[in-house]
């Protein structure tokens, strides 16, 4: 039913975790797929394979996004080969620990600049190739945390929320150029930046027992919905957030 044959997707950390799941899922529904990696070349080349095994063309990009020049390189050569972009999933980011009051003014800042102001200059270097084509579909990754806050994750979730105030503005701002934009807020997913935390069973136990569909996302989960978002179905939806978090900021939960 959803079929993405001739769609071109750039998809910012699609080496691994919910970027790769999204990568994959979207290929295997028709889609050609670009993706970056910064140190891991070897499970970008391993996404690739599996992407050309849907028969379907893919791009692997070394680029640090928190760099502006290295993200409009990206946009640059994507067009280059392909002329045209049509679905930006902005999904990279970091999930760092910071208690207030003794985060260092670095830790704030990288958090920053890959969360928020690299999603700046995803867009701003993709929104004129996608007005040139008449539209396009932009899908940021976010966080429950930008709904609800996170404590001791307080510039993540900053930099989460800004994403929702970014994404609405933008919503009414492109819809004249055919061009959507939501977000899919998840909560906790089962992949490396949680795999830590994760590795004590009893933290891992307590987390799963406060969501009230008593299981831990994996990527493809959050995958789904992103499909969902780029695709005609979802025509008539601009400036949403999906949560997709198994209810865990349900206030009867
Ligand atoms: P992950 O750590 O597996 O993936 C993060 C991706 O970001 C990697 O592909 C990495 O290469 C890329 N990245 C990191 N630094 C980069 C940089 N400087 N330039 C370019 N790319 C860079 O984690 P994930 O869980 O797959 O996270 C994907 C998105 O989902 C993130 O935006 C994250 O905040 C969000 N999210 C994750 C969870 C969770 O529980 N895992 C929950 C809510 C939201």
């Amino acid at each position: 039913m959803i079929k993405l044959e001739g769609k071109k997707a750039l998809i910012t950390g699609g080496s691994r975790g919910i970027g790769r799941a999204t990568a994959l899922l979207l290929a295997e529904a028709g889609a050609d797929v670009a993706i970056n990696y910064v140190r891991n070349e070897k499970a970008a080349a391993e996404v690739k394979l599996k992407i050309e095994g849907y028969g379907r063309h893919c791009l692997v990009l070394k680029a640090d996004l928190s760099q502006e020049v290295e993200a409009k390189k990206l946009v640059e050569e994507v067009i280059s080969v392909w002329g045209k972009v049509d679905y930006l999933i902005n999904n990279a980011g970091i999930w760092t620990y910071g208690e207030m009051g003794q985060m260092s003014t670095e830790i704030w800042r990288e958090t920053m600049q890959l969360n928020l102001d690299a999603v700046f200059y995803m867009i701003n270097a993709v929104v004129p190739y996608m007005k040139k084509e008449g539209g396009g579909v932009i899908v940021n990754v976010s966080s429950t945390a930008g709904v609800r806050g996170e404590a001791y994750h307080s510039h993540y979730a900053a930099s989460k929320g800004a994403l929702h105030a970014l994404t609405k503005s933008l919503a009414v701002e492109l819809a004249p150029y055919g061009i959507r934009i939501n977000c899919v807020a998840p909560g906790w997913v089962d992949t490396d930046m949680c795999a830590e935390v994760f590795a004590d069973p009893e933290f891992r136990r307590s987390i799963e027992n406060s969501i009230p569909l008593k299981r831990i996302a994996q990527p493809e989960d959050i995958a789904g919905p992103i499909l969902f978002l780029v695709s005609d179905l979802a025509r008539h939806m601009t400036g949403t957030i999906i949560h997709v978090n198994g209810g865990s900021v349900l206030c009867g939960a």
